[in-house]
C-alpha cells in the first residue's frame, strides 16, 4: 500500500463503486467514501486525494473544501458550467488537479487520432460527433463528446460555444462548413460510444470508440491519482497522465 489515501465521492454510484474496486486492484487505500447526505470535511480530513464522480452541482462545495484542506483532486464528473470550470481552474493554481472527461486509454487515443485526422483531412470535410450512453445519464452531450468537438474546433479555428450545433430540427437550412454537429443518443445500459465523422463528397472517415465496462474509466482515475501524488499545483488531464500531451 502507498501513502495515498483516496476519498471516493459518489461512492454509491456506478463510477464510485468501480473506483473502489480499481483502487483495491491497484493496491491503493480508500480512506473514506461519501455520498449524498454524508459530511465532506470529516471524510476529507482522513484522505490525501479525492476521486470525484458525482454531479457538477457538488463541484463548488468540493473544490472549496479541497482548497481549505490542501487536498489534490481527480475530477471525472462531467457537465460543469463555465463558472464551475473557472473555479476548478482557479483552484488548480494552488492544488494539483487532474480534470478529464474520459479516463480510458482508448478514448485518449481517439482524442489524439481525431486531432491528427482533422489536420490531415482539412477543411473540405464536414465534422460531426455522435455519442450514445445509458438511459440514466443526466448531462448531454457527454463530456467526452464535448472534448472531441473542442479538439475539432481547435483544428479548424472554430469555437465550441459559437460553432457547435446540438442536433438539428425543422427548417434549419443547409449545413455550413463553420459548424460541428454533436448528437446525443440515450438508451439501455450503453457504457459509452463515441464516433467522430469526417464527411466529404464521395468519401467519409469515421473514428469510433466503444466502452463496454466502467472499469476502464475507474482504473484510469486511480492511475491518475497515483501519478498526481508527486506533482506540483496545476491543471492536468489524462493526456498528461498517459504521456500523450
Ligand atoms: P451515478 O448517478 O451512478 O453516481 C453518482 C453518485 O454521486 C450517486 O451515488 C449520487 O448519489 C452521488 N452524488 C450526487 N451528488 C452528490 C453530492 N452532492 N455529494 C455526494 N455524492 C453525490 O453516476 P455515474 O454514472 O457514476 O457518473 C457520475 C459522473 O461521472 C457523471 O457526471 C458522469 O458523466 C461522469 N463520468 C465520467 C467518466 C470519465 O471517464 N470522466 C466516466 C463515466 C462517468
Amino acid at each position: 500500500m502507498s501513502d495515498l489515501q483516496l476519498l471516493v465521492t459518489g461512492c454509491k454510484g456506478r463510477m464510485g463503486q468501480a473506483v473502489i474496486n480499481a483502487a483495491a486492484a491497484q493496491g491503493v487505500a480508500v480512506g473514506a467514501g461519501i455520498d449524498v447526505g454524508d459530511a465532506l470535511p470529516e471524510a476529507l480530513a482522513k484522505c490525501s486525494c479525492v476521486i470525484d464522480f458525482t454531479s457538477h452541482h457538488f463541484s463548488d462545495e468540493l473544490v472549496a473544501e479541497c482548497l481549505r484542506q490542501g487536498r489534490s483532486m481527480v475530477i471525472g464528473t462531467t457537465g460543469h458550467t463555465a463558472e464551475e470550470l473557472a473555479r476548478i481552474r482557479a483552484a488548480a493554481e494552488k492544488l494539483p488537479i487532474v480534470l478529464a472527461s474520459n479516463f480510458s486509454v482508448g478514448v485518449n487515443t481517439l482524442f489524439w487520432l481525431t486531432r491528427k485526422a482533422a489536420e490531415l483531412l482539412g477543411p473540405d470535410f464536414d465534422l460531426e460527433v455522435v455519442e450514445m450512453h445509458h438511459r440514466m445519464k443526466k448531462d448531454a452531450p457527454s463530456g467526452t463528446a464535448r472534448t472531441l468537438v473542442e479538439i475539432l474546433a481547435a483544428a479548424r479555428g472554430l469555437e465550441y460555444e459559437k460553432d457547435c450545433r446540438h442536433g438539428r430540427h425543422g427548417d434549419v437550412g443547409a449545413r455550413t462548413p463553420a459548424e460541428i454537429g454533436v448528437h446525443a443518443l440515450r438508451g439501455g445500459d450503453v457504457v459509452g460510444d463515441h464516433t467522430v465523422i469526417f464527411a466529404n463528397v464521395g468519401e467519409r472517415v469515421e473514428l469510433t470508440h466503444k466502452a463496454s465496462s466502467r472499469d476502464t474509466f475507474a482504473g484510469g482515475a486511480v492511475r491518475a491519482a497515483r501519478w498526481l501524488a508527486d506533482k506540483p499545483a496545476g491543471l492536468y488531464d489524462m493526456q498528461d497522465v498517459l504521456g500523450l500531451a
